[in-house]
């Protein structure tokens, strides 16, 4: 098969080294009110909210080495579409802002496709509003809280990290690495954590009706707690399946099985993450740097998905996510932090969920995929050379899952002895993904 042409337009590419590192962090809540119905994202249609457990929140971290800061924002929510993230950044001038969705199971639906019926959309056009409104406000106080910092990297693969996921599709990889950037003031005190894991924020199942970030809200009270400044958490690669949900996790106070899909459960996954950050960073060194730098590419994803290319044409997107030719185009990123040109920190930014094998390697061509020999695509963090590699899932878009094109699977007889067919294949655009992300990312990422 050839791999489609690609559409490629360098939207911006903008370094600033002048000197010193300054971060800035601010937090808005996104909690929407339950003055009208809303519809939870994630699992299935018609989960109205009945309450909330805990606040949802946008916040943003903002660095700036020279004139142009580059903000990362990060909301609790299923995804935003790239059309929403364009009037956050039309709201933020003057700094080049990313917004990526921590993928929370249990928050609005702002994407339309988990309303009261599949037919009928559950965005709801007031509360996307209202999103880009205190995003692009976190954005700019982020940046107005600009203050020289000294930036601690830090990463932790535990060892029992396995434990913490139930990939229930085989190749069994995970991308478990838990980085970290903690940025201190002159006084050494944390004024913002960068928080980069892939694990989907689904520990609470189906069936809660609470709105809560579920162990992302853990997670960052655990950190907050333990003085690590304001808390953004951004997801990785969370595909084929990353997630606590079926994981048989001990609760480490009772020694018994966590009670499943509950709100513990969630809290042992997020106490379990902040915990490895917590450990990781009592041996961080500081990392002098001198760039930060952003760049963005537009790549044309071809939509092979009649499920999607149906949703856009029966208006649940709200307008959103033009599929015009069969394709979508939605952005892909690359992000370093460097000394004298040399790369500290680097993280590739993906607009969907990555299976791990595009991250980190590992994928396997089963003989009875759709295409076996179609050449694997080279995993995203082996073309980057930093010591620190993150990942961002979600970013600036979410176009579904992206798994590597040999093991994509629709048609009997199905990979690894399967009975029926996968998951993955329903909520991606389709085989062409991969390919035409891993082309543009490596374009991207060249020095
Ligand atoms: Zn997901």
């Amino acid at each position: 098969m050839r791999v489609p042409a690609l559409l490629i337009t360098i939207l911006c590419a903008c370094a600033s080294t002048a000197g010193g590192l300054e971060a800035g962090a601010a937090a808005r809540k996104i909690t929407p009110k339950l003055d009208r119905p809303v519809y939870l994202a994630g699992f299935g249609n018609n989960r109205a909210a009945t309450g909330v457990h805990d606040d949802l929140w946008a916040r943003c971290l903002a660095l700036r080495t020279g004139h142009e800061p580059v903000v990362i924002c990060a909301v609790d929510l299923i995804g935003l579409f790239h059309d929403d993230v364009r009037m956050v950044r039309a709201a933020a001038p003057g700094a080049r802002v990313i917004v990526t969705a921590t993928h929370v199971h249990q928050g609005p639906d702002t994407m339309g496709q988990w309303g009261p019926k599949p037919a009928v959309s559950g965005l709801d056009e007031t509360y996307n509003a209202f999103v880009v409104s205190e995003t692009a406000a976190a954005a700019r106080e982020a940046v107005s809280r600009l203050t020289p910092v000294r930036m601690f990297p830090a990463a932790a693969t535990p060892p029992d990290v396995a434990a913490y996921y139930d990939d229930t599709r085989p190749p069994v990889v995970h991308d478990p690495e838990i980085l970290s950037l903690v940025f201190r003031d002159r006084r050494g005190r944390a004024v913002a954590t960068l928080v980069n894991w892939s694990n989907h924020p689904e520990a609470l199942g189906s069936r809660n009706t609470l709105i809560t970030s579920d162990y992302v809200h853990y997670m960052r009270e655990a950190l907050e707690a333990a003085r690590f400044g304001a808390v953004v958490f951004v997801n990785g690669a969370l595909g084929g399946m990353q997630s606590p949900l079926g994981a048989k996790i001990l609760d480490p106070e009772t020694g018994q099985p966590a009670p499943k899909e509950s709100f513990r459960f969630a809290e042992i996954v997020g106490r379990y993450a902040a915990r490895h950050v917590i450990e990781s960073q009592k041996k961080a060194k500081s990392a002098a740097v001198d760039t930060v730098l952003y760049r963005e590419t537009a790549a044309r994803f071809p939509v092979a998905n009649q499920g999607f290319l149906m949703a856009a044409k029966l208006g649940l997107f709200g307008g959103r996510k033009a599929m015009e030719g069969g394709a979508t185009t939605a952005p892909v990123g690359y992000l370093r932090i460097a000394r004298s040109g040399t790369p500290v920190v680097e993280a590739a930014l993906v607009p969907g969920e990555l299976y791990p094998e595009l991250s980190v390697g590992g994928a396997v061509c089963d003989p009875n995929a759709d295409f076996p020999s179609a050449p694997v695509e080279k995993p995203l963090k082996k073309m980057l050379s930093a010591p620190f590699r993150m990942l961002f899932g979600l970013a600036n878009d979410e176009i579904g899952y992206i798994l590597p094109k040999c093991q994509w699977d629709e048609q009997p007889p199905f990979t690894f002895g399967a009975g029926k067919r996968w998951y993955g294949e329903v909520n991606s655009t389709g085989p062409e993904a991969a390919p035409v992300l891993a082309a543009a990312f490596e374009k991207l990422a060249r020095p």
